[in-house]
């Protein structure tokens, strides 16, 4: 096996231990949660991913890219009449996150200071609970899991480690 089949198998074991992670904050936070299947507010249209992921989800949707008709414009193509997602096991990192309240850090190129930002869908916004006063490990880091994939998209493709795919573009319609 090559480094591109093996950072192609890795997806795989990437989102399994993201889905571990992510579940005892999806446990913490249910009772602000609305996301369930249907709600597909956060399943916006133009979305890009590496082109490693992109290709985690050609090899596990053949067919369903093959034959099937994306969605209208304006949301995501993989999203079908009922609002689900149509490779709901095999959606992208990105897709694995969505409604958890989200922190980040950005560091200041001039003065170096590092100031941290949070977010959330507004439908998971509770009254008297404000993100901006939880603990931070109640957050979703963005970054660490970035970072990991990038280093799979390096191994994928060298020439290109920072080749993203738009989501709509893997259909042959
Ligand atoms: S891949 Fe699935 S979960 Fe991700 S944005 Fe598209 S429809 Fe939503």
């Amino acid at each position: 096996m090559n480094l591109s089949q093996r950072a192609l198998l890795m997806i795989a074991k990437l989102h399994d231990v993201l889905d571990e992670l992510v579940t005892p904050l999806h446990q913490l936070h249910d009772h602000r949660l609305q996301c369930s299947k249907g709600c597909s507010s956060c399943c916006v249209d133009d979305l890009t991913v590496f082109e490693v992921e992109a290709q985690h989800i050609v090899e596990h949707a053949e067919e369903l890219l093959a034959t099937a008709t994306p969605a209208p414009k304006g949301q995501c193509a993989f999203l079908d009449p009922e609002g689900a997602c149509r490779v709901y096991h095999y959606r992208p990192y990105v897709c694995r996150t969505q409604g958890l309240p989200l922190r980040w850090v950005e560091e200041d190129p001039q003065t170096l200071e590092i100031t941290e930002y949070r977010d959330i869908c507004p439908l998971n916004i509770v009254e008297g609970e404000p993100v901006a006063l939880l603990p931070a490990e109640q957050l979703w880091a963005i970054g660490p899991f970035e970072s990991k994939l990038n280093e799979l998209q390096q191994a994928f493709n060298p020439d290109e480690p920072q080749k993203r795919i738009a989501l709509r573009s893997l259909f042959a319609s």
